[in-house]
């Protein structure tokens, strides 16, 4: 362990008393009606954070008819592009005033670096920027070439109430990928974050307050999936769920929404290639293999964990990236220096691990890493960088979504071996190719399956580029003018313009 780079605490003062977090129905906050109450204890500090309200069905039940009543008057859906835009401008800028309040309970929830934490808020808030002119350019079609004296349009309506399921990795970013999006469509909310980080949506419920946000328009339900996430997925006043999380839970999430063929968008795992060809620029690609597999420790949906490396620089290649790996900064989350924070929860490194070790069993070689850290001062959640060589397609390790700081490398010699690895995946998020050659790379592109891939970057994304999966990665799409549309219902409105008769009926 001693040639891993280890921040030690640096003993920063934590806040004095927990964040109290409660649910916010019909504009009304509170605590759950039978007292329920689940304590987050950080994983990097040990210290309680935040005590939340733990919903049951009735606080669910209560937020859908809030955001039903709230939906069918209009006070939201109704206003205008323009009135809805300026609430949006607002919260951007209250969240822009708060980076540093939420950045610290977001770290100390989840563990994550606290730079990440302020770029993460910071990002978000620009998300809600950017919605505030999808809100003003929300538009159908005109057909005017019909025929005789035919005309029509299509309206372009909000789906009316949407359920938002969000997970615990991203919790902020994420909450943002989808709110702003349904509100610049008109719709009306209600939002369950994950129980092991409620605090940053609850702030934002109360950024929306005093940013003028009708009451009920935008209502949040602390609580676990069951009963909280179920309700929201079944309950028949509910338009759509929008969820973010593993791909079991969407799958559970799907056949709970089936019962009223709701509209479902699922944002899931990913088990994601970045495939190196010697011709690339080696020093950039293992500069961003390991940025792609230890930011977040690794708990990133778009983690680019499976590298797959041409069999003639596999092995220097590799030696490059477990060299970079042992000069990435793991420890304190408190430090600004530090990249790379504390892992979620206990279970969580205790699955990571049981990834790595039947690996070894199975004959793969773990050539960085293997086991927990121990940061001093602030103890053992904490996961080493870890490299894992001689992984075959068929390991566990090299197939599901380990989650953490953990990279496998796999070989090829050909561009089709390269894309069949890729491609025999169940999942389908992103890939990445590095490569100076521009035919590789669009080939490459043109013959992954992926929503989305990098070429020569990864993990680049912009609030006007949409982003979502194919195959178990998931369902639709978020961000951009597509992440809009998904809140969008298209009516069609067909007009006989002039006086003449269809005669269906002869009279003669
Ligand atoms: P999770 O699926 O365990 O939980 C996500 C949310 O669903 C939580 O709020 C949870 O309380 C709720 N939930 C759990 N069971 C439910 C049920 N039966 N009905 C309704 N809601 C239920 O996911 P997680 O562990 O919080 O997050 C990690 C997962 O999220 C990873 O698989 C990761 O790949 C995925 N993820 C995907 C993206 C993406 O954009 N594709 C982004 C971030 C994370």
């Amino acid at each position: 362990m001693t040639d891993m780079t280890v921040i030690p605490s640096i003993g920063a003062a934590l806040p004095a008393t927990p964040f109290h977090a409660r649910h916010l129905i019909g504009g009304v906050w509170q605590d759950s009606a039978d007292g329920a109450v689940s304590e987050r204890v950080s994983p990097s500090h040990g210290v309680v954070v935040s005590r939340a309200a733990k919903g049951g069905k009735t606080e669910a039940e209560a937020a859908i008819a809030a955001a039903r009543a709230a939906f069918d008057d209009g006070r939201w859906s109704g206003l205008t592009g323009k009135a809805r835009a300026a609430v949006l401008l607002r919260v951007a800028d209250l969240i822009e005033a708060n980076v540093e309040r939420m950045a610290l309970l977001e770290t100390l929830e989840s563990g994550k670096p606290i730079t990440q934490s302020r770029g993460e808020v910071s990002g978000a808030a620009d998300l809600w920027r950017y919605t505030a002119a999808l809100a003003r350019g929300v538009a159908g079609e005109s057909h005017n070439a019909l025929g005789g004296d035919m005309l029509a349009v299509t309206l372009k309506e909000p789906i009316g109430v949407v359920s938002i399921i969000t997970p615990w990795n991203f919790p902020f970013w994420i909450l943002s990928q989808k709110l702003p999006f349904a509100l610049a469509a008109g719709c009306c909310c209600v939002v369950k974050p994950s129980e092991l980080t409620p605090s940053t949506t609850v702030m934002l419920g109360e950024l929306l307050t005093k940013a003028g946000m009708p009451d009920g328009v935008v209502n949040i339900v602390l609580g676990y999936g069951h009963p909280v996430g179920a309700v929201l997925a079944a309950d028949p006043r509910v338009d759509m769920v929008t969820f973010t999380g593993s791909t079991g839970v969407g799958r559970a999430i799907a056949a709970a929404a089936s019962g009223t063929l709701k509209k479902v968008a699922l944002e899931l795992g990913g088990k994601n290639p970045q495939v190196i060809f010697p011709d690339a620029d080696l020093d950039s690609a293992a500069d961003a293999v390991v940025f792609g597999v230890y930011f977040n420790v690794g708990q990133c949906c778009n983690s680019g964990s499976r590298i797959i490396v041409h069999a003639d620089i596999a092995e220097a290649f590799t030696a490059k990236v477990v060299d970079l790996s042992r000069k990435v900064a793991f420890g304190d989350p408190l430090d600004p220096n530090t990249q790379v924070g504390a892992i979620v929860s206990a279970e969580h490194g205790a699955k990571i691990d049981g990834y790595v070790q039947s690996a070894k069993a199975a004959g793969a070689k773990v050539v960085l890493g293997g086991g927990a850290l121990t940061v001093p001062g602030l103890g053992a959640q904490f996961y080493q960088p870890t490299v894992v060589t001689g992984v075959t397609p068929d390991m566990a390790i090299a197939r599901d979504e380990v989650f953490g700081p953990v990279l496998t490398v796999l070989t090829f010699t050909t561009l089709d071996e390269a894309l069949h690895l890729v491609n025999d995946a169940d999942y389908g998020l992103s890939a990445g190719v590095w490569s100076e050659n521009v035919h590789t790379c669009l080939t490459f592109a043109r013959g992954a399956q992926a929503g989305t891939v990098w070429t020569n970057t990864w993990m680049d994304g912009f609030p006007e580029v949409t982003f979502g999966g194919v195959k178990q990665s998931g369902l639709g799409r978020e961000i951009g003018r597509q992440g809009l549309e998904e809140f969008l219902e298209t009516k069609s409105l067909v007009m006989r313009i002039g006086r003449t008769r269809a005669n269906w009926v002869r009279t003669a």
